[in-house]
This record gives structure tokens, C-alpha cells and sequence, in this order.
């Protein structure tokens, strides 16, 4: 996974949010610490890491689940029931079905008993 951001923030902080004594208290006669430099580039960087964060945020997550036309299995009709992943043998996650339950469509059992895709059927990939 690629870090978050490539900007060095101390760096940053340790280049332009120092105190700087006669600048903070108004008396720049007295001459100033503040860096020499165009604090554009840096400004330009922070800028668009806060515009990169901003879509991030905006974007919808992928729904991770069935489908709501997609047959799904519950052990039983209870509230907030996982539902699981049909496969060939048991659930996608090795449950075994042979014990009962209740197959249906995923958009029943999340209307009926408010059920929940199971982490292990459909585990988060991002
Ligand atoms: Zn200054
Ligand atoms: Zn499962």
C-alpha cells in the first residue's frame, strides 16, 4: 500500500511555521527569521494534498456484498443475520448448509431481518 502522502510535513513545519520573535509581536524593524524562499511550492503542495484528501472522502465506497438479485444463505431469520455466500459446498466462507437454514435473495434478507454481508464471503478488499 502506497503512503498516504509523499509530503513531508515536518519538513514543512520545520521550514515555515517557525516562530519567528519581531515578525509574531510586530516589530519587523527589529528584523525578521522568517525563511527566505518562495513558500509558493509548498503552499501549491499542501493545497492539492487537501484537495487529493477532499475527493477521497467524497467518494462513495464500494458496496461490498451480494448483489440484490443474488441468492445468499442464512443460517436462520433473525435480525441482523449474516448472510452468506452460496458455494458449491456450504458458504463461501465453509459454512456447512447442510444443517438447515434458509436461502433467499439478498435484498429479502436485508429487508426482512436487516441481514449483513458476511466479512469472510465478502471480505474488504481496499
Ligand atoms: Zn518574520
Ligand atoms: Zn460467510
Amino acid at each position: 500500500m502506497s503512503p498516504v502522502t509523499e509530503l513531508d510535513l515536518s519538513a514543512v513545519t520545520g521550514q515555515w511555521l517557525n516562530q519567528c520573535g519581531p515578525h509574531d509581536f510586530g516589530l519587523s524593524e527589529y528584523g525578521c527569521a522568517c525563511p527566505d524562499g518562495d513558500p509558493r511550492p509548498v503552499i501549491a503542495s499542501l493545497v492539492a494534498e487537501v484537495e487529493r484528501l477532499r475527493r477521497l472522502l467524497a467518494e462513495p465506497t464500494a458496496p461490498v456484498g451480494p448483489a440484490d438479485d443474488e441468492r445468499v444463505w442464512v443460517s436462520t431469520a433473525r435480525a441482523g443475520i449474516d448472510m452468506h455466500l452460496i458455494a458449491a459446498h456450504g458458504t463461501g466462507c465453509g459454512r456447512s448448509r447442510h444443517a438447515g437454514g434458509i436461502t433467499v435473495l439478498a435484498a429479502e434478507a436485508v429487508e426482512g431481518w436487516a441481514g449483513v454481508p458476511c466479512r469472510r464471503c465478502w471480505p474488504v478488499t481496499s
